[in-house]
């Protein structure tokens, strides 16, 4: 098979090679932290090393670092601490927020794509609320929430505040402490680290909410073996993602501007989701009017370019967009939508390609 254009790095990115050369030696060591002895002993510190790479990508003290499975078991184990309370989520969460507390209440989004805020206030007002639940960035659109404000008004209402910095990590300085936020969840293998591992973030109100029991691990925090391999990895996706931040967004920023130039000229009528809106510099999210992104994605993969249509898919079935519909699009713009998500390893022979096979698509579309 040639070799894929991967261009949906929002679904998951590939493995980084310092990420590779962190987890090659210790692969196939039976490493257990809990154990005293060397092999042990070794384990406890390739943990240690990584919490700390992890902590200083978020902003927060390697003691507030609690290891999970990914960000759909982080957002969970916050959810299903608070079923029981009022809870305000955004209505273009990930699943992993709206399907875990299917009874929290939805704070609108303007059409532009952002968490209205007057909304969210009036639902503060209106009734004493435990937790407010938003993203730090879209995963469809790569819009930028206004977390800062979302959580100091989260504040002064009383309300906790949790994030889902997934689709922010690595791609724009974050602080916990400093978005003041009590809860962050994250990712691995969105910043090229291994799938299947993440962490959450605690910040500083004191309550460490536990989803799995059973052992001590993690200080109580999340029982289970550890995955120190994947953790390892992790650890050095994170340390290569904070050092490389900066250039990381000016090549990216470059080669999205080149690609949103391109479908420009190739289709006019293409309708850049959030264009002018604080977006993340990896993520296009386009409409083209009238046409059918199944039939686009299908035609792209076959000429070997991998792109999403930005909308929920499981199990390889796709939906229409939860995201899209909460900013008022209909159901045929919906329909109609792809997005193309650059990362670390993107290059301008990438966009070309992608815009070359585009505009073939587009010239049969209209034939
Ligand atoms: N939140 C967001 C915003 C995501 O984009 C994703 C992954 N698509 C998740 C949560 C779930 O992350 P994981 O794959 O680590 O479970």
């Amino acid at each position: 098979m040639k070799t894929p254009i991967y261009l949906d790095h929002n679904a998951t990115s590939p493995l980084r090679p310092e990420a590779t050369a962190a987890m090659t030696p210790l692969r196939d060591l039976p490493l257990n932290a809990s154990s005293v002895h060397a092999l042990g002993r070794m384990g406890r510190k390739t943990i240690e090393d990584a919490r700390a790479h992890v902590a200083a990508l978020t902003g927060a003290d390697p003691s507030m670092v609690i290891f999970n499975s990914g960000a759909t078991e982080g957002n969970n184990t916050i959810l299903q601490y608070f079923k029981d309370a009022r809870v305000l989520v955004s209505a273009i969460e990930h699943p992993s927020v709206l399907e875990s507390l299917t009874h929290a209440v939805k704070i609108p989004v303007t059409p532009d794509g952002i968490v209205d805020l007057g909304a969210l206030e009036n639902l503060l007002r209106a009734e004493k609320t435990a937790l407010v639940s938003v993203m730090l960035v879209n995963n469809e659109t790569g819009i930028i929430q206004p977390v800062l404000k979302i959580s100091s008004l989260a504040r002064q209402y009383g309300a906790l505040f949790h994030i889902d910095a997934v689709q922010g990590m690595g791609r724009i300085p974050l602080s916990l402490l400093e978005m003041g936020a009590d809860f962050m969840t994250i990712s691995s293998h969105k910043i090229g680290g291994p799938q299947g591992v993440g962490a959450l973030v605690l910040g500083q109100c004191g309550i460490t909410p536990v989803l799995l029991q059973g052992g001590g691990q993690e200080k109580k925090a999340r029982a289970g073996t550890e995955n120190i391999t994947a953790i390892a990895g992790f650890g050095a996706a994170a340390q290569i993602a904070l050092s490389d931040m900066v250039p990381y967004n000016e090549t990216l920023s470059a080669l999205r501007g080149k690609l949103e130039d391109g479908l420009k000229s190739i289709h006019p009528a293409i309708e850049i989701i959030g264009e002018n809106q604080n977006r993340v510099c990896n993520t296009s999210f386009f409409i083209l009017p009238g046409a059918s992104s199944e039939t686009m994605m299908m035609a792209l993969d076959l000429d070997g370019i991998c792109v999403s249509n930005g909308s929920a898919c499981t199990s390889g079935t796709v939906k229409s967009s939860h995201v899209l519909k909460a900013m008022g699009y209909s159901d045929a713009d919906s329909s109609a939508a792809i997005r193309v998500s650059l990362g670390w390893n993107t290059n301008e022979g990438d966009i070309e390609a992608f815009l070359r096979a585009f505009e073939k698509i587009i010239a049969r579309l209209k034939s």
